[in-house]
């Protein structure tokens, strides 16, 4: 059976008796701050299982991408040594959201093995929780396995929760011989080996845990099972690994062609090319769901698969990049299945690709780094890198600990690992808190109001109308805050600020981007202004409000008016961020893709991937086209359907929508189809004029496009029509026409430098004509040395050198001290020509004189520079330089 037969017929098999199939969810969780991927088929299910929502259905069937790289279950490093750990894998499920238990699940999982794929009973076996009596006896009446296949586990491995606390119950797992040819060996010895193979686990919840350990049955157990693709593909096609599978082999195929070696020759090379395969997947379907690399987070984790790929390529003697090129092979396994891979190829490739430049190109200069600090290190005579400094390598040069490891070792030189440990640690630190604080704040909020009764999502009615009379209500809830915590309160007085929740709000909360709305909610007697309104994981909207008059009760009843011109402006910088990003993927191409959106009334952020700037003809024609298609006046459609039949109509998604959701698109026909959840104008001619503000990067392969519309637009251009005349004013060129007024500006700039220029030579002539005239007093001699002290008119202090130079050259040899008063304060350059200087030195004599002016300073033996703050006292030092040269010569 090939791969894609056997997902197929596992989602045909649970189809036939009852289940609905569910779509793959991203591998981005959809509603969980807490959890980094999606590491389960039973992931996107949580709230089912906890209760918190109603299925859809009580049986569902699903084949979940999952990735194992962080948290509780991280099989990153096990990823190249084992034959059957991937990052990414999928994993077949069938759940039972308290319908079907135990004996069902059991007899089903029984069947498919044995009925569906046929697989010998002399090559099972099963296990169960110790104390799971039912599960054992089940097994023993369903299955042909005699006694002694049917084995008792600890805790460990067959009691599964779902975190500290909350549903968990125990387990059974299905294991199969990947070597039935050879003769049997005990169960230890096989499971220990690896040649018993783990390749379904059925989880029969039934119990919750409270904060405390203790276990309360739930009143509808339910069943949630995982079975991997990768390892029953490799049973079901009798290959002892997982990467001799048809999934693995066209891939691990390529990038050996790439390399000009053959797998399964070299054990060693053999992890690199498995590395390799297996990070090829992780990061193609991580950026296909929208995850791009960073340096915190998820895109960081990612970033950190990509570069070990990168790494296990160095090994195979790859200098240039290569990773990207095994992109289409994935497509070719894989595309069928998942459609997102061909929608995002391209710009997969191109992601890939400058990642690995970027990388390569790290490495090379990192490297440098470590051997200049080593270097340095040692004529110090130390033997250790100091944590901070790794850190420093590791954090500005971007270097991977391990290639800092690498080259410590080769020098023999110790690294202080914990130091480096605690410095990461305090940086991860400071950046989760901040992306944390947001939604702790709004769930603790969320604790607060609810109270004991139950608080559901709710209901946004604002698409079409930004007014509400009296919404639907039981009750007004309202909370603020006491000492800085959040506190529920059934009045919120006159100039008291708080926080208000209501069952339907037309007030739109922030999300993906665009703004919360702002607004006043009255009633009879008071008014209350909304300053922001924003919602929590749960889809609870909190509306922010100060009272501006009365007092808002709990019973009251309320109006709610959204502000209606800052609502448009968002509206119209909404779409115009839709027509951007389709704009852009067609000047640029479609590599592009939306990295981060800001949309706010009187601005729009659009960040996307492009690996550089964008020349002004490639900016101005974007604006052209968003501006064609608002000239157009197209009216925009929002429809809800599938996510399947949405990304099927091309809908660019960022993240897809959970199962079970429809999902709401937005589409400016013939331009632009996006997944969007926000507000809208009802016509692309609303927009009036779309106008780019600025274009930059913000971080590597992401580029930022801020922008305004409607009348910011117009008050953009306004301002600069106003800056433009006071200039030309201002500058006397306002006559003629553009061309001419640019000339006649850098005429003006030309001259300018022309006259400072010219007012140098004037100011050198004027200080050493008047120094070389015979007989002028200043010049002494003192010993048969020359000797210039004078003051000289205000210059700017690389002026002043220029002068003491030129003074110095005209004398040959000899002291030069010159002095200049200017705003309150004095300089003093002093300056010996060469051959002096083993007798008389510049640095001494400024010493020497500064404390006269008030001031300090030194230099070097010919050239020396002070300041001081007593400018009365200039007369003094420099009559004071005679005594000065006098004292140097006598030492
Ligand atoms: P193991 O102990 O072998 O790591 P597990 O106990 O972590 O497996 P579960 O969490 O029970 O696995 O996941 C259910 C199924 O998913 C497993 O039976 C296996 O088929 C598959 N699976 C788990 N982790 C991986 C992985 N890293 N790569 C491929 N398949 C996996
Ligand atoms: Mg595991």
């Amino acid at each position: 059976m090939k791969s894609n037969e056997i997902r197929t017929s596992f989602a045909d098999f649970f189809r036939a008796r009852g289940h609905r199939l569910a779509p793959s969810a991203p591998l981005v969780p959809q509603d969980d701050p807490t959890l980094l991927f999606v590491n389960a088929g039973m992931v996107p299910f949580k709230n089912y299982f906890l209760g918190v929502e109603k299925p859809p259905a009580k049986r569902v069937v699903s084949v979940q991408k999952c990735l194992r790289v962080s948290g509780k279950h991280n099989d990153f490093e096990n990823v190249g040594p084992s034959p059957r750990h991937q990052t990414f894998f999928e994993m077949m499920g069938n759940f039972s959201f308290g319908d079907y238990f135990k004996e069902e699940a059991i007899r089903a999982a029984w069947e498919l093995v044995t009925k569906v794929w046929k697989l010998p009973v002399e090559h099972l076996f099963a296990t169960v929780y110790e104390e799971d009596d039912e599960a054992h006896d089940l097994w023993l009446k369903i299955s042909d396995l005699p006694p002694e296949r049917v084995l008792r586990c600890g805790k460990e491995d067959n009691f599964w929760s779902m975190g500290e606390t909350g549903p968990c119950g125990p387990c059974s797992e299905i294991f199969a011989d990947v070597q039935p040819d050879k003769p049997q060996v005990s169960w230890e010895e096989g499971n220990a080996s690896g040649r018993y193979v783990e390749i379904w686990n059925l989880v029969f919840m039934q119990y919750e845990r409270d904060a405390a350990g203790n276990l309360t049955p739930l009143p509808n157990p339910s069943i949630d099972t995982g079975a991997g693709l990768e390892r029953t593909t490799a049973v079901l096609q009798g290959v002892p690994s997982n990467y001799d599978t048809d999934l693995f082999q066209p891939i691990l195929k390529a990038a050996a062609d790439l390399a000009g070696m053959t797998y399964g020759k070299d054990p060693e090379k053999d992890v690199s090319l498995r590395v390799i395969a297996d990070h090829l997947r992780s990061v193609s379907f991580l950026l296909a769901d929208g995850v791009i690399p960073a340096n915190e987070g998820r895109g960081y984790v990612l970033r950190r698969i990509l570069r070990r790929a990168v790494r296990h390529g160095m090994r195979l003697g790859f200098e240039e990049p290569f990773f990207h090129k095994l992109v289409p092979v994935l497509g070719e396994v894989m595309g069928s299945a998942y459609l997102e891979l061909a929608a995002t190829r391209q710009a997969t490739i191109a992601t890939i690709k400058a990642e690995e430049e970027k990388f390569l190109s790290t490495v090379a200069n990192g490297a440098r780094q470590v051997q200049e600090e080593i270097e340095r290190l040692r004529q110090a005579g130390e033997s250790t890198l100091p944590g901070a400094m790794v850190f420093r390598l590791y954090d500005t040069y971007g270097l991977p600990l391990e290639v800092i490891q690498e080259i410590a070792e080769e020098e023999r030189i110790q690294i202080d690992q914990e130091g480096f440990n605690e410095a990461l640690e305090v940086q991860r630190q400071q950046s989760r808190k901040a992306t944390q604080e947001v939604q702790n704040r709004l769930s603790a909020l969320r604790e607060v109001i609810r109270g004991h009764s139950e608080l559901a999502e709710t209901d946004f009615e604002g698409y079409d109308r930004t007014e509400l009379y009296d919404p639907p209500a039981e009750v007004v809830r309202l909370a603020t805050w006491k000492d800085g915590a959040p506190v529920r309160v059934s009045t919120l007085e006159e100039k008291q600020s708080g926080v208000v929740v209501l069952d339907t709000t037309v007030f739109y909360a922030e999300s993906g981007g665009q703004a919360g709305d702002t607004g006043e909610i009255i009633w009879e007697g008071g008014r209350a202004r909304v300053v922001d309104t924003q919602k929590d994981s749960g889809g609870v909207i909190f509306h922010f409000v100060e009272v501006e008059k009365g007092t808002l009760a709990r019973h009251a009843r309320v109006q709610l008016r959204v502000d209606h011109e800052a609502r448009l402006a968002i509206q119209r910088n909404h779409t115009a961020t839709h027509l951007l990003h389709a704009a852009l993927r067609q000047t640029l191409g479609k590599s592009v893709r939306q990295a981060g959106s800001l949309v706010a009334p009187d601005r729009l952020r659009f960040d996307f991937t492009y690996h550089r700037g964008m020349f002004r003809q490639e900016q101005e024609q974007t604006e052209d086209l968003v501006n064609e298609w608002v000239r157009r006046a197209v009216p925009t459609e929002t429809v809800w359907r599938t996510y399947q039949e949405a990304v099927a109509a091309g809908a660019m998604a960022l993240f897809g929508e959970k199962y079970g959701e429809r999902v709401r698109t937005v589409n400016v026909p013939g331009f632009s189809l996006e997944l969007c959840g926000g507000c809208h104008v009802r016509n692309t001619g609303e927009i009036g004029l779309f106008m780019i503000d600025s274009e930059r990067g913000v971080a590597s392969g992401v580029r930022r496009i801020e922008a305004v519309t409607g009348s910011y637009a117009l008050e953009e251009i306004r301002r600069q029509r106003a800056t433009y005349a006071e200039l030309v004013n201002r500058l006397g060129i306002r006559s003629g026409d553009y061309d001419q007024q640019i000339q006649r500006a850098e005429q003006l700039r030309q001259r300018q430098s022309e006259l400072e220029q010219e007012m140098k030579r004037l100011r050198m002539q004027l200080v050493s004509g008047a120094a070389a005239s015979p007989g002028a007093q200043e010049e002494m001699v003192v010993d048969g040395i020359k000797i210039v002290a004078r003051e000289v008119p205000p210059a700017p202090a690389n002026e002043l050198r220029d002068i003491a130079d030129a003074l110095r050259s005209k004398l040959g040899s000899g002291v030069v001290v010159i002095g200049t008063r200017n705003d309150g304060n004095v300089s003093l350059v002093a300056a010996v020509s060469k051959d002096l200087t083993p007798r008389i030195k510049a640095g001494e004599l400024v010493k020497r004189l500064s404390p006269i002016v008030g001031g300090g300073g030194g230099g070097r033996p010919d050239f020396a520079q002070a300041g001081g703050k007593d400018p009365e006292k200039l007369p003094a030092a420099l009559a004071a330089v005679q005594d000065a040269v006098r004292e140097q010569l006598a030492r």
